[in-house]
């Protein structure tokens, strides 16, 4: 521990110093300051870090504004006539700039209004009370701002991390799909977790003609595997070409210096012509790293672990008592609503009563926003089988709205439940706003609920959601 732990608090600049204004950083932040805390925070990018500016909040918009193309072509079977709509990239991309930059001024306000101090420059630790700012604004030669804190939380977040392969320089990553210019007639996307699979939804929805390459068996690793099997049908339906089991060995750009043409390490069972793709641009979506450089860890002796995260106690603590670490810096899951908790953990036990239940993190409810929307929460059917004798409860059906759409779309629901004790451990959902319908059912699983809970629970007719509480044939078992 540092000989300066024992100093008075009036001693250092401030009580706590946050590097990184994300959605932990902002609301560790805010929660400081509101508890009486002087707090300052640092950031070099723009408020409201990833979610804000290149994540949640963007890609949501995109993936409404995608959906709205289907909508025009199912309106036609409730009788609606209507010239088709003409889809305008420029106008989206403006629209969703503005949003995206009255909310950076939202948080930039919160943080004041609380009574935080933010400075503007990129942070790194000094020593275990004091952090280095260089100014944005200042050229690199200036010396920086040093700042000491009796606490140091670092929520620097992450970044795409990126593949190696001849010519991958000309893929992009998820933080350029934004603004990229001019809209992709044809886009490969590389990968099959969750960034993967919404972009490759959101720009066929916007009218791409996408592919989507992984290397592995089956997208979505960790997900119940009915729920993957049933989303990649449904992306497949939507007219996502999706190659399983394949590597990208090579981008180029073609002769006109228009196209990429990438090669594929031979699917299985395809001839040698089905290898290469045209595209107009390629996606990396290849997962995310930590974002550690810079960041002068090794000045006080933080060590990364092996997946290049920052290891922390259960209370958010690194090796150096002083400095703490939350959000996609410590990796626990990459999920904004995970990263606000343990920012308000943290903030409760350095500056309230330290009486916060621990965060459950075997119960995060998850979204993924492909087309339709999976939504799932608890455990998947094949980590229940390993605990015990499971019940599995399952319906797949033709939403109420399809019958008239069109749409051949399909709905899975899915209920995991423990033989013995009749708890429910996990409920997965493919279909329509799947993630609103979880939100709710999260709560349940959060209280213990058992199957005889869902099935005294009366319906709201007609909703897909009901589905999840007059489910009363077992499956199987
Ligand atoms: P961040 O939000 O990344 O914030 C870190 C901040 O630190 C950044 O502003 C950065 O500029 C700043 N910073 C870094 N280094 C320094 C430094 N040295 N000095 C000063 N500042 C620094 N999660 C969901 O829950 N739902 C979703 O739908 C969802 N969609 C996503 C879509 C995409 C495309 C991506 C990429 C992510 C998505 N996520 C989603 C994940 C979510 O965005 C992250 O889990 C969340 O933002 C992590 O918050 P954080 O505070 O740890 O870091
Ligand atoms: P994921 O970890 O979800 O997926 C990464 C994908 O890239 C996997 O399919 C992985 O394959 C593949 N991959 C990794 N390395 C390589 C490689 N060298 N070559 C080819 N493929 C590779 O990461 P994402 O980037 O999609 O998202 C990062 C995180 O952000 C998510 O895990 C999630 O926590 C968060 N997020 C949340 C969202 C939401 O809540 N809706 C939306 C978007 C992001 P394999 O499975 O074989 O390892």
């Amino acid at each position: 521990m540092s000989t300066t732990d024992t100093k008075p608090t009036t001693d250092f600049d401030c009580d706590l110093l946050v590097i990184g204004a994300g959605s932990g950083g902002v609301r560790a932040g805010r929660f400081a300051a509101q508890r009486g805390a002087r707090v300052i925070v640092v950031e070099g990018g723009a408020l409201g870090g990833t979610c804000v500016n290149v994540g949640c909040i963007p890609k949501k918009l995109y993936s409404y504004a995608a959906h709205y193309a289907e909508a025009f072509e199912q309106s036609h079977g409730f009788g609606w006539e209507a010239a088709t709509p003409h889809f305008n990239w420029s106008v989206l991309k403006a629209r969703r700039a503005a949003e995206i930059a009255r909310l950076n001024g939202i948080y930039e306000g919160v943080l004041r209004g609380a009574g935080a101090t933010l400075v503007r420059g990129w942070g790194s630790l000094i020593d275990a009370h004091t952090v280095a700012v260089r100014s944005v604004d200042a050229d690199t030669e200036a010396p920086p701002t040093l700042y000491t804190a009796r606490h140091i939380l670092l929520a620097t977040g992450g970044g795409p991390q990126r593949v190696h392969h001849a010519g991958a320089e000309h893929a992009l990553s998820s933080d350029d799909m934004f603004d990229l210019d001019p809209f992709p007639r044809r886009l490969v996307v590389v990968g099959g977790g969750y960034i993967a699979c919404e972009f490759a939804s959101i720009f066929q929805g916007l009218g791409a003609q996408v592919t989507l390459v992984h290397r592995g068996p089956r997208l979505l690793r960790g997900f119940d595997t009915e729920v993957v099997d049933f989303i990649t049908a449904e992306m497949r339906k939507k007219g996502v070409v999706i190659h399983l089991n394949t590597k990208v060995s090579d981008v180029r750009r073609d002769v006109e210096g228009q196209a990429l043409r990438l090669t594929r390490a031979g699917g299985p069972g395809e001839s040698d012509q089905d290898t290469t793709i045209q595209a107009d641009a390629v996606l990396h979506a290849t997962g995310r790293v930590p974002r550690t450089a810079g960041l002068g860890l090794e000045a006080v002796g933080i060590s990364l672990d092996a997946k290049g995260t920052v290891p922390v106690d259960g209370n958010y603590q690194t090796v150096v008592p002083s400095v703490h670490a939350i959000g996609d810096l410590v990796g626990h899951m990459a999920l904004t609503p995970v990263a606000l908790a343990e920012a308000m953990m943290l903030v409760d036990r350095l500056f309230g009563d330290g009486t916060r239940p621990p965060i459950d993190y075997t119960l995060i409810p998850t979204a993924v926003f492909t087309h339709p929307n999976i939504g799932t929460v608890g455990l998947t059917e094949e980590a229940a089988r390993e605990r015990g004798p499971v019940r599995i409860y399952r319906s797949e059906f033709k939403a109420l709205q399809h019958t008239l759409s069109g749409s051949t779309e399909r709905t899975l629901m899915k209920i995991v439940v423990d033989d013995a004790s009749d708890r429910v451990l996990g409920m997965h959902m493919v279909g329509a706003d799947a993630g609103e319908v979880i939100q709710g059912f999260a709560v349940a699983l959060q209280a213990g609920v058992t199957k005889a809970h869902l099935d005294r629970t009366i319906g709201i007719h007609p909703t897909a959601a009901e589905e999840f509480v007059t489910m009363r044939e077992v499956s199987r078992r």
